[in-house]
């Protein structure tokens, strides 16, 4: 088989396996399907990020998802946008994004039904420090953003990796809001996890005690 075509296929297969590992643990969130809801969601949306943003974050997704496409479809007056590199590094991609989808999984069954798009705190949340929360507060950013990477290296695209360094960004900058909220929440209980857990970069303090 052609390689090129390989890497394509790899890629949409890793990406369709995300989205359903994605799926079938948000399914027992609370989800909001209705116009309302999203139209809230929008709303929260604006409030998190500020409009600049979201617009600019509206216009990125798309200029995005068009690179994907033709990524994948990779039309012969489409190649621009294709990084002469080596056929390792897109090996060493795959590696990379299939690492993270097995321990995403062990994250979701971890943090259940408190995941959650938007930032907010549901009735009876528990504060989670044990699994993969023990040593890093945020493992799922953190196995999104490795996958992510992976998937920047099989494509070896300009406008694929631009669009997910662009998401990468987007999210890290919500981290200090999300532990502001937490710590709002939980209080001390929170700063003490904070002292013995790393946000991204798992932190071996907590085997001291
Ligand atoms: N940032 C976390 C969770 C992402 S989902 C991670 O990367 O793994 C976002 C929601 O998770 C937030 O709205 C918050 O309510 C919840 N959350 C984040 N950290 C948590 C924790 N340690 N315990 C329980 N819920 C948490």
């Amino acid at each position: 088989m052609d390689m090129n075509l390989f890497f394509r296929i790899s890629f949409l297969s890793l990406w369709i396996s995300i989205g359903i590992v994605r799926g079938y643990y948000g399914r027992k969130t609370k989800t909001h399907d209705s116009i309302v809801g999203i139209s809230e969601k929008l709303k929260t949306a604006k409030n998190e990020v500020g409009q600049g943003l979201l617009i600019l974050t509206v216009i990125i997704t798309v200029i995005g998802v068009i690179g994907i496409i033709l990524y994948l479809l990779s039309p012969p007056w489409w190649t621009w946008t294709h990084l002469p590199l080596g056929e390792y590094i897109q090996w060493a991609g795959i590696v990379v994004s299939i690492i993270p989808i097995f321990y995403l999984v062990w994250v979701h069954r971890h943090l259940d039904n408190q995941w959650s798009i938007a930032l907010e705190i549901h009735e009876e949340h528990k504060l989670i420090t044990t699994g993969p929360y023990r040593r890093v507060r945020h493992p799922m950013y953190l196995g999104v953003f490795v996958y992510t990477i992976g998937l920047c290296l099989i494509s070896l695209d300009i406008l694929v990796i631009l669009f997910f360094v662009f998401t990468i960004w987007i999210n890290y900058r919500r981290i200090p809001s999300e532990e502001q909220m937490m710590i709002d929440q939980f209080g001390d209980e929170y700063l003490e996890y904070m002292k013995k857990s790393g946000r991204l970069i798992p932190s071996f303090r907590s085997d001291e005690d």
